[in-house]
Order: C-alpha cells, then structure tokens, then sequence
C-alpha cells in the first residue's frame, strides 16, 4: 500500500514536498486554509518584488537621460493598476501550483489542521471535520509578522509587511522600524516611490549580519536618495496623531522619528500554536520553532517540519528544497548521491538598489574562525556592460581556498545581483575552484564577465 503523507501548509515547503512524494509514488493530502502557495505568494516574496520591479521601472525612468533621452515625463504609481498586477501575478502563480498538485495526484483540502495523536490529522472544512490517518506528516504552516507589545498595526498608518501592499496611497513620509532584509526592501521600495522615508537602524550598520562593505554601499544609496538613518536606536513605542503628526515612533535613546506612516519589520515569528504538536509529542523550541534534524525529522521520526516553522533560513528557496528532500527520505530514496542540505550554501539575495546577493563562506565569518581564505574583488566600474547599463555601482567579492582553489563563497554588489550569484552558488555547491570559473567561457558583454575578472 501506498504510503499516505499528510502536509499542513501550502507554501514553498508544502507545495515542493507534495509534489514530489506524489511523484515519487506516495498518496498525498495537502490541507491548506487559505490559499495553495502560502504567505510566499500572498504576502512575501511575490508582492514585495512585484512591488520592487514597479519601483525599479520608476527609478529607469529618472535615469532616462544617461541613455540619451530627453523630455521623457516621469511615471506616477497607480495603486488601484498595481493592485491589479499583484492579483493577476498571484492568480497565475496559483493556478499552475494549483495545476501540478493535481497533475500529481495530490489530494487538496481547504481547512484548518491540527494533528490529533503521531498518526492523527484533523481538519476542520466547511463541509465539517474530517480525519486523516497518516503513515508521515510535514507541519510546513509557516510564520507571521512579529507584532511588538508597543505596537497596534491598524492597517491604516500603522503596518506591518502584510498591511503594505498595494499601498492605498504611497505614504508621505514612511518611518521603517527594522533594518534587516525586508526592512531594507521597503525603504528601497517606498522610496522609489517618491516617499521620504526613515530608517530605524538598532545597530551601527543596516543589515547587521551581512559583510560590512555591502551594507556600507546599500547605506551610501540610501544616503543619496535621502534617506534618513537614526543608526543605533530601538523603537519603544508608537505615538498617532501627536504634536501635529500622524505617527512619531519613540527610540531608547530619545529620539523621536515623525512620520505620516509607520512599518514594522522585525522579523516573524513560527506558526506552531493550536497545531496540536505537545498532545503528538512533538517537541516545541521556547521560540516556537520545531527542532529539526538534517532529514528534517522532529524528535518523532514520521513528523517532519519544514519552511519557516523549522527555524532554519527563513527563505522560499530554502523551504523549498527542505520540501524536496524530506520527500526523499519519506520514499527511501537515499542512495549514496544523496546530498543533505546545506544551510550555509544557501545563497540569498537582497533586491534592492544596488542589488545584494551572498553564499556560503563571508570574509568576516572565515577572519572569525580564523580560516585562511584569499579574498579577490572586482568592482564592475571597469565592465563593458555596466556602462553599457550607465550602472557602474557594485562589486564581485569571491572567497576562496588559497591552498585548493576551491571557492568557499562569494558576494556581489549591482544590477542583477540575484542572478549572478547562481554561478558562485554553483561553484561553491559543486566545490569547483576559481581556475573553473576563469576558465568558462563567457558571454560579451556581460555582467558575468566580472565573475571570471573576480576569480583570476
Ligand atoms: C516581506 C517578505 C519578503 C520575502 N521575500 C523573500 C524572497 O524574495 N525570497 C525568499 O526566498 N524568501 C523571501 N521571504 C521569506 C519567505 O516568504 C518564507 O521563507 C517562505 O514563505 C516560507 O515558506 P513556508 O512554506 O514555510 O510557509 P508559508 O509561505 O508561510 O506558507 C505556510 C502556509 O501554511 C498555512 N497554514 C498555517 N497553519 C495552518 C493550519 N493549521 N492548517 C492549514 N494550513 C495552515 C498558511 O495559510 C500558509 O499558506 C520573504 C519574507 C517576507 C516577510
């Protein structure tokens, strides 16, 4: 008999696991309760990059002269034409999520579920409960925005990530609380809209985990478009309508930051409660998180979590591929090619203006652990198809082992960050050397040229 896999949860770590033990023989139900593709699609990594690549057409459009055009009127946003766009991206990324699954033969349920002992799924449906009996179980429901108690979003002047899109005005003066990834994303996006925009920064560089010379040249954007960055403040509390202001977000160190809109970004947090997970046995972290092994197994062996609610690299990408090895591992498919995921080669990207995209070994992190590494760079300022771009701003940092040649990790600064980063992800991946990617040949001119200069 078939073995039956019961997933809760329809994101990128749902999705990719049910797609892949069906087609690996196993009999699927996928219980989601709102819609096939998850708070990636509906919330995340879809409309904020929509919402980034409507910004980027405006900022092409300010930069139209160093093109030779002249005379050229500047494009205004259009919230209700923007909202269209994000539905109809949304709407045709869940038809063909919607059409694999079935293609596949997974089982879809709409409801809310909840597990009911190590082999008991309930979901509750419109049509009433239903019960499942589950040979394995993948708990992929997720995460939220983290709400601080001195914040009440209202959806209003008060957001959080999932209150900002489409934006029913484009915010006057928007006040960002939170300089992580998407922090730094909706300063970039709001103020290619023309927002003037404040940035709460708790430390003394945005991004405070990334290598410091690609924070240094995301600030130095953000200085030149305006952007104003209270650098070593936590936001205490939010304050409506006060001394003539619709919101002034109050900082520890006393300084206030006035604005017409306020936006939280700082962080998610797990969506494991009312799951049933303690009743099953299945341990829970103090975070809300589900420990994890490397086959993605909880402390049961036949639940596994995966996505956000595992605490690992909260990314799509990486939900994903959790999603396609836990598969795996359910079908026995573990021959001796079998490859654990590697969390840190998981590249990631940044898609702001300049682009940031990094993987694997970063030059402070080796310094660190006192790693012997050569470290090589490029600035793309010498590259025939970034002036081409009339975009000379960045760099290709690439991290290698000066014994082997082997690259061990790599960085990128400019236009098409995200992309180019695939190469070094690669190499790093596959554990090719500098003398590889030297050795390739290249399209001109490209961008990617860069990448070779980087690893002479
Ligand atoms: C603003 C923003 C932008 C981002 N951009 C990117 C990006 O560009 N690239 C990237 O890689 N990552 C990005 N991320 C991160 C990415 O969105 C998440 O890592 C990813 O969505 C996690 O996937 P998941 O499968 O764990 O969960 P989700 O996508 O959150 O899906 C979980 C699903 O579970 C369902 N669910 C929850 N509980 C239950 C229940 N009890 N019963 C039934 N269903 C349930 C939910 O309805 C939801 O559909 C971004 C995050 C944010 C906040």
């Amino acid at each position: 008999m078939a073995v039956h896999f019961v997933i809760i949860g329809g994101g990128p770590a749902g999705n990719s696991a049910a797609t892949h033990a069906a087609s690996l023989g196993a009999e699927v139900t996928l219980v989601e309760r709102d819609i096939v593709g998850g708070a990636a699609h509906l919330w995340d990594c879809i409309p904020s990059k929509a919402m980034i690549a409507t910004g980027g057409a405006i900022s092409f459009a300010r930069r139209s002269e160093l093109f030779g055009l002249q005379d050229s009127d500047l494009p205004e946003l259009e919230p209700t034409a923007v909202k269209t766009r994000l539905a109809d991206i949304e709407g045709r990324l869940h038809n063909g999520i919607v059409e694999l699954l079935r293609s596949q033969g997974v089982r879809m349920v709409r409801g809310v579920a909840r597990l009911k002992g190590p082999h008991e799924v309930v979901v509750d449906t419109a049509e009433g409960m239903e019960e499942l009996r589950a040979d394995a179980i993948l708990v992929s429901t997720g995460s939220r925005p983290r709400i601080p108690h001195w914040a009440e979003p209202d959806g209003e002047r008060i957001l959080t990530t999932r209150q900002a899109y489409p934006p029913p005005e484009v915010p006057e003066h928007l006040v960002v609380i939170g300089s992580g990834v998407t922090g730094v994303e909706f300063v970039h996006m709001f103020s290619s809209f023309g927002s003037k925009v404040t940035l709460i920064v708790s430390r003394q560089q945005v991004l405070p985990t990334k290598d410091a010379e690609v924070a240094a040249a995301l600030e130095d954007d953000f200085l030149r478009r305006g952007v104003v960055l209270f650098k070593g403040a936590r936001a205490v509390a939010i304050d409506k309508d006060k001394d003539g202001s619709p919101v002034t977000v109050l900082c520890d160190d006393g300084r206030a930051a006035k604005g017409s809109h306020a936006l939280l970004a700082i962080g998610a947090v797990p969506n494991s409660e009312g799951l049933g997970l303690e009743e099953a046995g299945v341990e829970v972290a103090e975070s809300g998180h589900i420990p994890i092994n490397h086959h993605c197994q909880s402390n049961i062996a036949h639940i596994y979590a995966a996505g956000d609610v595992s605490g690992k690299l909260p990314l799509s990408s990486v939900a994903s591929m959790q999603g396609r090895k836990i598969a795996e591992h359910i079908m026995g498919l573990h021959t001796r090619d079998h490859r654990h995921l590697d969390y840190d080669k998981a590249a990631s990207a940044i898609f702001t203006e300049p682009e940031i995209a990094d993987v694997g070994l970063a030059e402070a992190d080796a310094f660190a652990l006192g790693r012997k590494i050569r470290v090589t760079k490029v600035p793309f300022a010498a590259n025939a198809k970034a002036m081409i771009n009339s975009d000379p701003r960045g760099f290709v940092k690439i991290v290698s082992d000066p014994a082997t040649g082997v690259v061990l990790g790599g960085s990128i600064v400019g236009r098409h960050a995200a992309e180019l980063i695939s190469v070094i992800a690669l190499a790093v991946t596959a554990g090719l050397k500098v003398s590889d990617i030297v050795d390739s040949l290249l399209v001109h001119p490209t961008l990617s040229e860069s990448l070779a200069d980087a690893a002479e």
